[in-house]
């Protein structure tokens, strides 16, 4: 039975998915975005920390440093409540390789990759090479993966997660439309091999099919890949926070699925 969905969730919540539009992104409609904005959202909720996102550029290495620089800047001056999910361009190389270790020493918890932002293909061999340099630094790498362009997408996460075992892949908004074809994580979990290195962050999906016709069929699915593989994203300023809460409740979930969906497995893979 779906739960009362308007009541406030008072447990803990990791919001993994917050763009503090630190670069040159574009405003997204009226709504009001930045930090304090983001904050006074979420103020009625028990939001521990928070994955706030840059997106780099293609080829302006010293536009992508300065974005990631800003944003650990941010993220130290939070004490641990925001953390840095920065970003490189896979298309730019070498250049993105370096840029990945020198993140990650400096505190970088995460990256971030944006196949229709960055316009790259997921099966280009320089994002398999930037996958592994993070992999080796330590860093999941979280990617939109809900592209209306690329109908293969969905099967190139797979390969791409095969390729590089040791690799922790995101992947934000569960396919939107195309979220049955989750289904085939359940399916590979069935074989020794298989490594359950792909985690899935719910952030639009779960409001966009939440109370609609496909709502029973979404957390079908999700519960196919595994509650410990899900994720709570508000993807702020394209989503509000509070309402992302009541679209993942209103899904259905018990009370146990909640708390692992909303806190306990972003804390274990992002060691917060
Ligand atoms: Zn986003």
């Amino acid at each position: 039975m779906p739960r009362k969905s308007n009541r406030i969730y008072k447990s803990p919540i990791v919001d993994i998915h917050f763009h503090p539009m630190l670069g040159n992104e574009p405003i997204l409609g009226e709504r009001p975005h930045g930090v304090s904005d983001y904050l006074r959202e979420v103020r009625n909720l028990n939001v521990r920390h928070v994955g706030a996102i840059v997106i780099a550029p293609r080829s302006d290495l010293n536009e992508t440093r300065k974005m990631n620089d800003t944003l650990l800047k941010l993220c130290n001056e939070s004490k641990g409540r925001f953390f840095p999910v920065c970003s490189v361009h896979p298309l730019d190389g070498s250049a993105a390789l370096q840029e990945i270790d020198r993140i990650a020493r400096l505190g970088a918890r995460a990256l971030k990759l944006h196949p229709n932002t960055q316009n790259f293909d997921v099966s280009n061999p320089l994002v398999e090479q930037v996958v592994r340099e993070a992999s080796k630094n330590g860093l999941p790498v979280l990617f939109d993966a809900w592209s209306p362009f690329d109908a293969d997408q969905p099967g190139k996460f797979v390969k791409l997660a095969m390729q590089v075992p040791e690799a922790k892949l995101i992947l934000a908004h569960a396919h939107g439309s195309r979220f049955p074809d989750l289904l085939v994580y359940e399916i590979l979990a069935r074989y020794p091999w298989w490594r359950r290195n792909v985690w899935i962050d719910l952030s639009a999906t779960a409001s966009l099919f939440s109370g609609g016709p496909f709502a029973v069929q979404l957390a079908w699915v999700l519960r196919k890949v595994g509650i410990d593989r899900l994720l709570f994203g508000s993807d702020y300023p394209l989503d509000n926070p509070r309402g992302s809460v009541q679209a993942v409740i209103k899904l259905g979930f018990k009370k146990e699925e909640l708390a692992k969906i909303f806190h306990e497995n972003a804390t274990k893979l992002l060691r917060l």
